[in-house]
């Protein structure tokens, strides 16, 4: 009974996601602004984007394209977009049914997730796994499986033999992320031929998270799901320009998928986000006429890795191998015996270089004594964090 002296109540709510707290990324960027230290945590570029992709945005508002796109995306991106994938992978998506513009790549990895993945399900998720992925499948009522990467003389590697052992009749779906966010990690022609082998003959989907795609180095090619026909005829693609035109808060991506997907992937997009804002799908389209943005991202990031990693040389991390990302990742062993989480926090408050712990990547938290450093910095960034790096 309502009477005029109680206070207003607020029911409680049975959270939908109980394990959930804070991002890992979020918090490092609290601490290392709280701190005063080189933030080399969260992965987003400390530089401005190209100067002409402001002026294309800028000039889409002035042209009056701020009034709802469609819910698809604006069909010049969309061609755009159709005529990349075509060029570099050797794919035509149908731009009209096949593609899709979304509020960053992360809209888009739920999104695929949602609309496929039913109470019961099972998804397969490579671990060390991206933090978005987990939470999406869980929404949708399926359960996570996650196979763990093993680590070899070449870094970490998928190990495909555990993947096909764990794909049943419950299986809806695999998730996979290359170039790979932590581990630097790029997926090979050998990589997804197993991956086809596996899935052949099942009705399992793939969920391809390949926002790194133009950041592969040492003159290797993406191996895009979609260069590869019989993967591409199961997949959701999808990538973020955010990550390829230095601009992560501008928060676009897209998705790529056979018709028959990305009309069930539409139904969800539709009545989440409806649409993606106009402008800068406008700007993004007309700077996208230029390929050399990025055609150029490998040789642009890889000078950074390599400045990064020789620097990384005289301090007494040990350096795992980078062949993709935007990311590097070190063994700390010979400095400190810290859990992964404690050594990041010390070594942002009192080195000053801010760092994510790895086992923020494993739903059980392992320890593998490693965090993550991005390299997405300017020069004089990077070289003072070295300084700093230095000294343990
Ligand atoms: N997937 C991976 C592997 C990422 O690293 C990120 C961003 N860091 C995303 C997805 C999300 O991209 P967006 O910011 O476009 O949502
Ligand atoms: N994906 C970015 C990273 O790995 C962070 C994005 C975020 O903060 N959610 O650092």
């Amino acid at each position: 009974m309502n009477s005029r002296n109680q206070l207003p109540m607020t029911p409680s709510l049975t959270s939908r996601l109980p394990a959930v707290g804070t991002t890992v990324f979020t918090r490092m960027s609290a601490l290392a602004a709280q701190a005063g230290a080189v933030n080399l945590g969260q992965g987003f570029p400390d530089f401005g984007c190209e100067r002409s992709l402001i002026g294309a945005v800028n000039a889409a508002m002035e042209a009056d394209f701020n009034q709802y796109p469609m819910m698809s995306g604006a069909p010049v991106l969309r061609h755009a977009i159709g005529a990349k994938i075509a060029a570099l992978y050797g794919h035509q998506y149908d731009v009209d049914s096949e593609i899709t513009v979304t509020a960053g790549a992360t809209q888009a990895l739920t999104t695929a997730i949602l609309c496929s993945v039913h109470p019961g399900d099972e998804v397969i998720v490579i671990e060390p796994v991206y933090d978005s992925y987990v939470p999406a499948i869980t929404l949708a009522g399926g359960v996570a499986v996650a196979v763990e990467m093993e680590v070899g003389a070449k870094g970490y590697a998928v190990p495909w033999t555990k993947v096909a052992a764990a794909v049943n009749g419950k299986t809806r779906m695999i998730v996979i992320n290359t170039p790979h966010n932590p581990t630097s990690s790029v997926l090979r022609a050998a990589d997804m031929q197993a991956l086809a082998d596996i899935v052949r003959g099942t009705n399992v989907l793939i969920l391809s998270d390949e926002v790194y795609e133009h950041m592969v180095y040492d003159g290797q090619r993406h191996e895009s799901v979609s260069r590869h026909p019989e993967l591409a005829a199961r997949a959701f693609v999808v990538s973020s320009f955010g990550k390829t035109y230095h601009v992560t808060g501008w928060k676009i991506g897209y998705v790529a998928a056979p018709a028959a997907l990305m009309a069930e992937f539409r139904k969800v997009h539709q009545y989440n986000v409806f649409s993606v804002n106009t402008p800068m799908q406008h700007g993004i389209a007309s700077y996208m006429a230029d390929p050399k943005p990025y055609l150029e991202l490998p040789a642009f990031y890889q000078r950074k890795r390599d400045l990064f990693r020789d620097g990384l040389k005289n301090t007494r991390f040990e350096l795992l191998p980078a062949d993709g990302t935007y990311f590097q990742c070190v063994r700390y062993d010979r400095v400190s015996s810290r859990t992964e989480a404690e050594f990041a926090e010390w070594l942002t408050t009192e080195i000053k270089v801010a760092a994510i712990p790895v086992s923020a990547f494993y739903q059980q938290g392992k320890e593998s004594g490693v965090v993550r450093f991005c390299f997405a910095k300017k020069d004089e960034t990077l070289a003072l964090a070295l300084e700093r790096l230095a000294t343990v």
